[in-house]
């Protein structure tokens, strides 16, 4: 059973309720979904409950039907986040805790966890007591492996994550981990469990060997029953008959669990297969499937490993794992983000002045709202504006910390108007971030395909739309700016006649019906965002720079500037030549290099480059 209270609820109204729950016996939970306050029963009290409904500020009772309750998608319908130190478990960015199965030495932990943060893992994991099937095999570290895991921690930056596999283990968990992690034998240990709900760190839980997934979430619900909802759940394979690998990896669990609860979801593609070239293909479908996480072995001597060496990748192995994860993220609408870290140390320095915003182009709901938050995750509060002036104008002034603008889609190319900004306003690129466009039409509730005359989008979404409109004749296209505002402007007139092309999460927040999802002609529609500020904030190692250039009006003169660019080796990703303003046919050019042109050993590059050029200015490197 679950109590909504109404979105304006006044604190002592709220807190009225809670004494009068408390009064009647009830064992409750309190949460914020959706953003209104919704109170958990988890254990009734002498009246009965369907009573509640008359209370003021009560808006809704509702059944929570699920064996599980506080873990369970019917109480909390928005997704679970779990913090671990700065990393966030949940959402659009795909988290990757690496590590050996144990810790062995310092230098051993040492060597990698450099390599695995190297490339791209922002947690590390490492056992210091392992339940080891034989008395006589290596049982961990134990104390000494938790002082290795802090040390690690203090050297790299990475939080860690360790097996606890006794509650006598809590304090010392609590004093040198950031998670604690219940192995797939313990999921049923009760009292480990219980001691873990009490503790102040979030819990990576295991799947048994044999537990069903209802199983599985019961003991999640021991966990949250006991106070700590950071709980992460691991599927990590489960016995069945086939002999081929070690366990057999249950997907199929992500899309149930998906549906069953909202808390995040990791995948350990190692114990399920136990074989070293079974875990980048598991570890690829699993984030293809939705995972939120990855729980990869990785070691740097896997031979001489004390334990788990089959399954262990080797450093590079997992470095070309993360560059597949990186390219197949997008496509689910995740982003694996090789800045992670170093982000979050930024925004964690920005001072209290700084106004830990970004501006973007649209209303809530917009493409760029999308980009703004996978880039940025949580930590920056995403600000609408209406025209890519004004982001640029925003950043200038300091009013926004950060602009989010669009600079080419896979589809439709460039967006012209912020190439021209870039080059008016003195501001930087200091990174980018391409997301996976898919479309969906959107209505208001009820309405039915049928009855809709006129689609409302952007011109390059009806574009985009082309073939799914052409089935419609009667639908006739309107353009207007954005997505978002297309859904907003449909919302505000009413009209059950009107529909938008834009996000589904656009369709969320303006609480409209999506009538059809991924329109878009062809999937292979993704876009580019360009990330500005004012200034290049604390970047040690630069992939990418972006110059803004132009030549002489004279025969050859863009032909050199190319020439400097093969004579030092560097690659060309991006070139665009954009009119220069009030000088009709000369043109400035923009170009995107994989390289740090400002790098020392770069410097002649450089200063050939101006000598070949009239104006040259770096926008970015990121
Ligand atoms: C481990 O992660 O090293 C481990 C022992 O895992 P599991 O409990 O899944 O076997
Ligand atoms: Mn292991």
């Amino acid at each position: 059973m679950k109590l909504v209270l109404n979105p304006q609820i006044p604190p002592d109204q709220e807190a009225g309720i809670q004494t009068m729950l408390a009064q009647d016996g009830c064992v409750t939970r309190t949460i914020t979904d959706n953003g209104s306050r919704v109170i958990g029963i988890i254990k009734k009290g002498t009246r009965n409950p369907d009573k509640y409904q008359d209370i003021p500020g009560i808006d809704r009772v509702l059944p929570v039907s699920t064996a599980h309750k506080l873990v369970s998608r019917e109480f909390q319908s928005e997704d679970s986040r779990v913090a671990i130190n700065n990393v966030v478990v949940g959402g659009d960015r795909i988290v990757v805790i690496a590590g050996p199965c144990a810790v062995e030495s310092l230098d051993q932990a040492m060597t990698i966890a450099k390599q695995v943060r190297r490339y791209g893992a922002v947690l590390f994991r490492a056992g210091a007591y392992k339940p080891r099937s034989s008395p006589y095999s290596f049982q961990g570290l134990e104390e000494e492996g938790l002082k290795i895991l802090a040390q690690v921690r203090e050297e790299t930056g990475l939080g860690v994550v360790t097996e606890m596999t006794s509650p006598d283990q809590a304090p010392l968990m609590e004093k040198y981990v950031d998670a604690v992690q219940i192995g797939a034998r313990n999921m049923q240990n009760f009292e480990l469990l219980k001691c873990v709900g009490k503790m102040g760190k979030p819990v990576v839980l295991k799947r048994g060997l044999a537990a069903t997934i209802q199983e599985w979430l019961m003991s999640a619900e021991y966990i949250a029953a006991g106070g700590n909802t950071d709980i992460i759940l691991c599927e990590r394979g489960i016995r069945t008959f086939e002999p081929y690998t070690r366990n057999t990896l249950d997907l199929s669990a992500i899309p149930v669990l998906k549906q069953l609860t909202h808390l995040p979801i990791v995948i350990d593609p190692s114990h399920a297969t136990g074989i070293r070239e079974k875990v980048s293909p598991m570890a690829r479908a699993a984030v293809a499937a939705g995972a939120d996480a990855l729980m990869i072995e990785v070691h740097h001597d896997p031979d001489h490993a004390l334990s788990d060496g089959p399954q262990s990748l080797y450093p590079e192995q997992f470095g070309r794992l993360m560059r597949d994860i990186y390219t197949i993220a997008p496509v689910v609408g995740k982003q694996l983000d090789f800045d992670y870290l170093k982000k979050t140390a930024l925004i964690h320095e920005l001072d209290e002045k700084a106004s830990r915003t970004a501006a973007f182009i649209g209303e809530f709901g917009a493409y760029s709202h999308k980009a703004a938050q996978a880039y940025f995750g949580d930590d920056i509060t995403p600000v609408p504006m209406k025209e890519f002036t004004d982001i640029f104008a925003a950043v200038a002034a300091g009013r926004a910390e950060y602009g989010v603008i669009p600079l080419e889609n896979s589809l439709s190319g460039s967006i012209h108007e912020n190439f021209d900004l870039l080059q008016e306003y003195d501001l930087k690129i200091i990174g980018d971030i391409t997301i996976r466009i898919q479309h969906a039409l959107i209505a208001h509730k009820g309405a039915a395909k049928e009855q809709i005359t006129q689609v409302l989008a952007p011109p390059p979404a009806l574009a985009q739309c082309r073939n799914y409109l052409a089935q419609y004749p009667w639908m006739s296209r309107v353009p207007v700016g954005a997505t978002s505002r297309a859904v907003k402007q449909v919302k505000d007139s009413g009209d059950k006649t009107c529909a938008a092309i834009a996000s589904t999460m656009a369709a969320e927040i303006f609480d409209m019906e999506i009538l059809d999802e991924s329109i878009e002609d062809n999937p292979r529609n993704f876009t580019r965002f360009a990330v500005i500020a004012k200034e290049f904030k604390g970047r040690k190692k630069v992939a990418k720079t972006s110059i803004i250039f132009s030549t002489g009006n004279k025969p050859g003169a863009l032909f050199e500037v190319m020439k400097v660019f093969n004579t030092y080796g560097i690659n060309l990703v991006k070139l665009e030549s954009r009119p220069i303003h009030g000088k009709p046919w000369e043109y400035m050019f923009y170009a995107d290099l994989e390289a740090d042109i400002l790098h020392k050993d770069l410097a002649s590059m450089k200063q050939s480059l101006e000598e070949n050029t009239e104006t040259f200015r770096v926008l970015g490197r990121y």
